[in-house]
Formats: structure tokens, sequence, C-alpha cells
């Protein structure tokens, strides 16, 4: 199963999809987590891709078409994989598609995910990350257990991303609107679009994208 998961800034994708990633045995591909990832560990890539990232600004097409063919050839990625983060412009999803094509696969499903523009900006500015395992966690709705570490690193203090600021995230769902927004068009087109609201319980949510993956 190869799906995407498509939707704004803090809509969930990454939560929802990592837990439908493990639960399956597919991989989480979260362009995100790896850009953030390059510019901790201070690679070419996360020199040339810092200020964007931070800024809230799209990397380059080029760079993150050869990031994920190169991600989607690795051995976990072959049983399925949850694309978090990408595509997010038209020419990313149309080189995804000929990449899959070029290994005589194709995309199963494309989920949008929505919630209403305030509540992204309110779970956002209460999101905060463990920068080892990139575990996501919630201060009001969904804290670490003791509020400070990761669950899974109790040595390690969560931390907020530099991009998860007010004006930033409203910057952020700007360029989702004009940049990403249309591939929900795209996708209904190519008859793979299936649409799951992202409010209430988290569990719900999980029920309904994993009813929209089933079917
Ligand atoms: P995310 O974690 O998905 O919100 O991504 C964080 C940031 O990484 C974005 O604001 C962009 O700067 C960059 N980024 C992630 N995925 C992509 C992509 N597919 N295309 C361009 N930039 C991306």
């Amino acid at each position: 199963m190869r799906l995407v998961l498509l939707g704004p800034p803090g809509v969930g994708k990454g939560t929802q999809g990592r837990r439908l990633a493990v639960e399956r045995g597919w991989a989480l591909i979260s362009t995100g987590d790896m850009l953030r990832d390059a510019v901790a560990r201070r690679t070419p890539l996360g020199q040339q891709a810092k200020e964007l990232v931070d800024a809230g600004q799209l990397v380059p097409d080029g760079v993150m078409i050869g990031l994920v063919r190169e991600r989607t050839l690795q051995a976990d990625a072959q049983a399925g994989f949850v694309l978090d983060g990408f595509p997010r412009t038209i020419p990313q999803a149309d080189a995804l598609g000929a990449m899959l094509a070029e290994r005589s696969l194709q995309l199963n499903v494309a989920v949008l995910m929505q919630a209403p523009d305030e509540e992204i900006v309110r779970r956002l500015s209460s999101r905060w990350e463990c920068p080892v395992c990139r575990r996501v966690y919630n201060s009001l709705s969904a804290p670490a257990k003791d509020g400070r570490h990761c669950d899974d690193h109790p040595e390690t203090e969560l931390r907020q991303r530099v991009d998860d600021t007010e004006g930033t995230v409203r910057w952020r769902l700007q360029v989702y609107r004009e940049q990403t927004a249309p591939l929900v068009d795209y996708y209904r087109k190519h008859g793979c679009l299936k649409e799951v609201k992202s409010i209430g319980a988290l569990e719900d949510v999980y029920g309904a994208l994993s009813q929209a993956v089933a079917g």
C-alpha cells in the first residue's frame, strides 16, 4: 500500500501517519523530518534547506523529488509507505506518479485530512516534538507522561519547532493554500482521493483514516 497524506500543517498527518505505518508495517516517509534531520546534522542538504524550512518556505522541487526517489527505494519502503509532507506541489505529484510508474507501481490512495485554521494555529502552538525520534506531543491534548521529556527517550527534553510560531504558521497555511491545495483536485481527478475530518478524539480520527485506507 502506497499512500499520501494531504492536508495543512498541523492537521495530524505526522501523528496519525506514524501510527498507521507502525501498525501496518509500512515506512513513514516524512519529508519535513528528513529535512530537519539534515539541518540538525549540518549536511549539505541541511545547509541548503535550513533558512527555507525555518521560514516556512518550500524547498525546491528538484531537491525534494531526489530525496523521495531515494527514500522510497529503501528496503523498509518496499511493503508500502505513508508519505507525510510530499507531494506539496503539482510537479512533485507528477514526479511521484512517474517514479512509481517506472517501477510498475502506483499510488493507492491520497487522504485529505482537514481541520479549521484556528484549530490548526492552536494545535501548532501547543505542539512539542522529541528531537531524537521525532514523536510529536501536544501539551493540551496528548502530553508526554511527565510533560517535558519524550516517553520513549526519558533523557530527552521535548522541543518546539522554530516554524511553529504563530506568524510562521499563518504563512505556512498560506503556502499550503497556494501551492499544495491544488493537489486535492489533482488526486480527485485521478480517482484516488479520500477525505477525513481531523477534529475530535485522536482515536476517532485514526478510525476514519483506517477506513479511508481500507476502502
Ligand atoms: P512539515 O514538517 O511537513 O511541516 O515540513 C516542514 C518544512 O519542510 C516545510 O515548511 C518546508 O520548508 C519543508 N518541506 C517539507 N516537505 C517539503 C516538500 N515536499 N516540498 C518542499 N518543502 C518541503
